[in-house]
């Protein structure tokens, strides 16, 4: 199983961090390590000063592919789940500006928080239809600090897919994290963080 995750796909977050919008997606990897579930509590990890949550839709692939035609792609995953992209920012800073890769930054121990999945028709896709305008949103402390929706991606799912699978063989269980709409921030010692779809609680777990 494998991690993969899509940087800078919603133009308001690429704005709020002063970067450039990709010409194509930008792709990194989380080892399995990453993984954090079923509400476990998050450890601010030592090295860092400045851990951001990033809430993402996660989709699970659902069989095999390489090369997959952009109008196959609906083909490889009917199951979403919400997830965050645990980011220590400070040492992502650090790494950007030597031009050196981001993985101490983005795939250390338990950062990538990843809900149950709930199969696309709990959210009214039927069938093999596209996802069309599905919200999801952050709650810090019930407070909401994040909200997406899947219409302001600058890649979809589909596209995302098509074009990972160009580099990378998708497996049945892999995951895909698609990018975090703008509202990123700090997290701190007892915060709680709550997430949804739509109005399904997909998360709620806290920060140590
Ligand atoms: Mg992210």
């Amino acid at each position: 199983m494998k991690i993969i995750c899509i940087g800078r796909n919603y133009t308001e977050h690429i704005r709020e961090l002063n970067n450039e919008i990709p010409d194509e997606p930008v792709i990194f990897i989380k080892p399995d390590s990453a993984l954090l579930r079923n509400n476990a509590p998050f450890f601010i990890p030592e090295f860092s000063n400045d851990v951001h949550h990033e809430v993402e839709l996660v989709v699970k692939i659902k069989k095999i592919g390489k090369h997959i035609p952009l109008q196959f792609a609906r083909d490889y995953y009917d199951e979403i789940a919400l997830g965050i992209d645990f980011t220590a920012r400070d040492v992502q800073s650090k790494l950007k500006e030597k031009g050196l890769p981001w993985e101490k930054a983005k795939g250390f121990d338990h950062s990538a928080v990843i809900s149950k999945f709930l199969p696309l028709e709990h959210f009214g896709v039927v069938g093999s239809a596209p996802i069309k305008g599905l919200n999801f949103s952050l709650l810090k402390n019930n407070q909401i600090v994040q909200q997406g929706n899947t219409d302001f991606m600058i890649n979809s799912i589909d596209e995302i897919i098509s074009h990972i699978s160009q580099y990378f063989t998708l497996k049945i269980g892999d995951y895909i994290f698609t990018g975090t709409p703008a509202g990123v921030g700090k997290v701190n010692a007892n915060d709680q963080l709550t997430g949804l779809i739509e109005n399904t609680e997909m998360f709620s777990f806290q920060v140590f």
